[in-house]
């Protein structure tokens, strides 16, 4: 599973040029989307000048900035797509990225070109841009596509000289505002901002419209909504652990996770280890909560990274486990508790980390999984994985750790995982175990 986008908007005070920071804002994103990237930005004269790429910020765009400078501006990763895209309307030239997922993109296709709109695409994010594009200004037009739209999204519009965002009424994705001196940066996580040295200010409202311009920024609408929707995969695995959402620090909710899982479902073993790199702020707190010492058994191979651009599951399977080195000499022999995030189908589980642990003289392994079992595929644009993909669909735990070839296999609970992330579990969004949608 990946995420399937990311979001960084800038404004300078003072006039400055922002391209560099846009290049890193996107570049620090890059975990959230990394089939294509594109930026889009305004020097205060002519044209929005936007530039998108196949593949991934830094080595696409590291040699192609020139003509891009401006003083605000837009960019985005993604997995599925090329955005920003660009439009003219009747409040002028703007360009658009979002994160998320329109679920309701066939009947709203179908009722703009009855209305007389043709597409390029049959991109969410086209849909989006025609429905703003209906209002009388950028806020009419956001509220407007916010009641047609049934899905999750958080956005960035670029017009010639604002910036406009929004998060959907549950926000499901997250988006962060945040401050240097003269400049007001937006990005889909705070990690983004760290070492560009921008300060969190506070996440975008659910609902809320945010103009920015001139290095500032204010509230133009807020769009009730009578309650949220988190997404909790974003703690669990899809963010940066460096990154703060709505609050609550992602490394520390990795650990809690972990943590949890120690008290509930204890083991006697030598070493507690993680799968990397979700796996290490769970297994941290695996460890630091029952007292074995967490070691790393498998070592990530720096320059394993082609997976991202691999077309076919074979392919990415192969690379997966090019990726993942183990370290002999620690685990020979040893009881290991192998901590994750989740188990999709389990298939990575049997026939490398466990082949691996068992080849390098491993005595017994005890899985701790951060989530509970995934049961249903996300409608609301974080994972790409199907329902048939899923091993918990078909299988019992039991017969998963059977599968997988382990001596034991524990979940977390769902309280435990709102516990864990201190939400109320009505709060947060937790479709992928319960099969059951509320938006
Ligand atoms: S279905 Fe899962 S991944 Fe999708 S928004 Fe809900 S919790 Fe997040």
């Amino acid at each position: 599973m990946k995420s399937n986008c990311g979001v960084f908007a800038i404004s300078s005070g003072k006039g400055n040029d922002v391209i560099d920071d846009i290049f890193l804002g996107a570049f620090y994103l890059q975990h959230r989307g990394q089939q294509y990237c594109g930026l889009s930005t305004f020097n205060g004269k002519g044209e929005l000048k936007i530039r998108t790429h196949r593949g991934l910020v830094r080595p696409t765009f590291e040699d192609d900035l020139k003509g891009l400078e401006g003083y605000i501006g837009i960019g985005h990763t993604s997995l599925k797509d090329r955005q920003p895209i660009k439009l003219d309307s009747k409040m002028g030239e703007f360009t658009i990225c979002f994160s998320g997922n329109v679920i309701n993109k066939d009947e709203l296709i179908t009722n703009l070109k009855q209305q007389g709109h043709s597409f390029y695409t049959d991109s969410d994010i086209e849909v989006i841009a025609k429905l703003i594009a209906q209002g009388d200004d950028f806020v009419s037009g956001i509220e407007h596509m916010s009641k047609q739209l049934h899905g999750a999204f958080s956005l960035a519009i670029l017009t010639k000289g604002k910036i406009y965002v929004t998060r959907d009424k549950h926000a499901f994705r997250p988006l962060i505002i945040g401050k240097r001196d003269h400049t007001v940066a937006v990005a889909s996580e705070s990690c983004a901002f760290n070492n560009l040295g921008i300060s969190i200010v506070r996440d975008v409202e659910p609902g809320e419209i945010i103009e920015i311009e001139n290095g500032d920024f204010k509230t133009v609408k807020v769009i009730p909504s009578p309650f949220t929707q988190y997404c909790s995969f974003e703690w669990i695995y899809t963010a940066n652990a460096a990154s703060i959402i709505d609050g609550f620090s992602v490394d520390m909710a990795r650990e809690r996770l972990g943590a949890a899982l120690a008290k509930r479902y204890p083991v006697e073993a030598d070493v507690v280890a993680a799968v990397p790199n979700s796996g290490i702020g769970h297994a941290l707190g695996f460890s630091h909560e029952s007292k074995i010492p967490f070691d790393n058994v498998f070592l990530k191979y720096d320059y394993a990274s082609r997976s991202y651009t691999q077309a076919t599951q074979e392919a990415r399977d192969r690379e997966a486990k090019l990726k993942l080195i183990p370290i002999s000499e620690k685990i020979k022999g040893k009881r290991v508790v192998l901590c994750d995030d989740s188990i999709v189908r389990g298939t990575q589980m049997k026939n490398d980390l466990v082949v691996k642990l068992r080849n390098n003289g491993v005595k017994e392994i005890h899985v701790r999984i951060a989530c509970p079992p995934l049961r249903a595929p996300c409608m609301y644009g974080v994972a790409t994985r199907s329902k048939k993909e899923l091993a918990a669909t078909d299988k019992t735990i039991e017969e998963i750790r059977k599968y997988i070839g382990v001596d034991s296999l524990a979940y977390n609970t769902l309280d435990d995982l709102g516990q864990a992330l201190g939400f109320p579990l009505d709060q947060i969004c937790t479709s992928c175990w319960t099969d059951k949608y509320k938006v």
